[in-house]
């Protein structure tokens, strides 16, 4: 795992230009996917202090017990689009310094990192077989999820494909833990710091052109939007949209044709049901890429809790902008969306913050954070519908998924060994 790292560290840059050519996010971003799961390697480089086991002597006369950590065999990863290099590093790493091998499949729209990766665990050591990267579709997927001799899997990606691969892999017998779609909401006080909300929102809502499950896609603002509306349109608006490679991008194309026609379809779901587009991202055009499958940043605002456009999850560059009286109202809200993968406040009050901490149904909360990721010595905790099984993803939980835990029950008696001098 060291060499891995160090190799990585190295690589860098080859593996940020693979992600940004296939999957259109800018190079910095792309340094960042790689950088994130570069974390989960270091992690994996200490592996030994959550492999080791229990032990309680004399349970009876003579008697100890004592439990052990054992891999699971083979393992398999299935990944999204959206970080090609970040998520296989969620997986390979742990599941094989805690002894099992892989079969990992990358997203077949990206699939170029996890091949570096894969060519880069080679040069680290890893022994031939270990870390086995199988390309496809739902076919290599339905492989997986029947293959008698695959103990587990880890699914990162949609509702729909997540349930699929739960409910099938469940029935096989397999453990599963599956990671899906979102909804995050920001909160934000009356008595927040406006400029650093703001800057926050931009970031966490336009960001990778709002393809990451962490993104803030909804606004509550407690109290009413006020002067959020033109300090919001104000930054997004000095955001340029362009080529991953292009210097200066901060927002890239989305990942296909489809996505972008769907996104559009939901603003204008918005629209239709009465919400007010403040900043109108579609049809943006983009000097040098009349082709690209772009979408600016778009503001919605005046969104009510039934509108479409706040019950989909839209994975493009949109805020929906909603406004509640107080914070009860707004935490009532979150816990009524069906997704809780993260959330955040903004606020300065100590209590408003610790009511919210305490009271929302989501997995993983940011006091004054728009993206409240977990580094890897935590776990990456989503909740309700945006994740199906136990154990989680990376962290403590992570080598409990890749471990099973053995318990043995010894008897050794002073009585039994007579041969040796001074015990019987
Ligand atoms: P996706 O579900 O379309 O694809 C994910 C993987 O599942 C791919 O490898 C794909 O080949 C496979 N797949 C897709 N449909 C399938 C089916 N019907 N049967 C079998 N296999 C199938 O997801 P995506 O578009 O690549 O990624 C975006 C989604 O992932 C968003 O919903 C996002 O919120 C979610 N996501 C969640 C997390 C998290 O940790 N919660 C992290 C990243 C992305």
């Amino acid at each position: 795992m060291f060499k891995l790292q160090e190799l990585i560290q190295r690589h860098t840059d080859e593996l940020a230009r693979s992600i940004t050519q296939e999957q259109g996010k800018t190079l910095a971003d792309a340094r960042g996917d790689v950088f994130r799961g570069l974390e989960v390697v270091e992690y994996a480089a200490g592996i030994g202090r959550d492999l080791m086991g229990e032990y309680v002597e004399h349970v009876s006369g003579g008697i100890d017990t004592f439990s052990i950590r054992q891999p699971l065999g083979v393992t398999a990863g299935i990944c999204p689009f959206n970080f090609p290099a970040m998520i296989p590093l969620w997986l390979f790493p742990l599941a094989t310094a805690a002894g099992n091998s892989m079969v990992l499949k990358p997203s077949e729209r990206d699939p170029g990192a996890a091949m570096i990766l894969a060519q880069l665990a080679l040069e680290a050591g890893l022994p031939k077989g270990v870390l086995n990267i199988v390309h496809g579709t739902h076919d290599t997927v339905n492989r997986i999820l029947d293959h008698p001799d695959i103990a587990s899997i880890s699914f990162v990606g949609s509702d729909a494909a997540g349930r699929y691969i739960y409910e099938r892999g469940c029935a096989n017998g397999k453990r599963v833990q599956a990671n899906m779609g979102a909804k995050n909401h920001a909160v934000v006080m009356p008595d927040a710091n406006m400029e650093a909300t703001t800057s926050a929102l931009v970031g966490a809502a336009f960001g990778a052109a709002g393809q990451r499950c962490m993104a803030i896609s909804a606004a509550v603002f407690v109290g009413g939007m006020g002067p959020y509306r033109e300090a919001l349109i104000e930054k997004a608006k000095s955001l340029k949209v362009s080529a991953g490679w292009e210097a200066g991008a901060d927002v890239g194309p989305v990942i296909s044709p489809q996505a972008k026609q769907r996104i559009e379809r939901l603003i204008e779901s918005g629209v239709k049901q009465g919400a007010r587009c403040d900043m109108d991202g579609r049809g943006i055009k983009v000097a040098g890429y009349p082709d690209g499958n772009w979408v600016g940043p778009t503001l919605l605002s005046g969104v009510q809790p039934h509108m479409e456009c706040y019950q989909e999850e839209i994975f493009g560059p949109v805020l929906v902008c909603l406004e509640v009286d107080t914070l009860d109202e707004a935490i009532a809200l979150i816990n009524a969306n069906e997704h809780g993968n993260g959330t955040a406040i903004f606020t300065g009050s100590g209590a408003a913050a610790r009511r919210f901490q305490s009271d929302v149904d989501v997995g993983m909360v940011g006091i004054n954070i728009p993206i409240p990721v977990p580094l890897p010595f935590f776990s990456f905790t989503g909740w309700r519908g945006s994740f199906y099984g136990d154990l989680q993803m990376y962290g403590k939980m992570g080598v409990q998924f890749f471990t099973r835990t053995k318990t043995v029950t010894q008897s050794w008696k002073d009585a039994d060994s007579k041969a040796i001098p001074g015990l019987a």
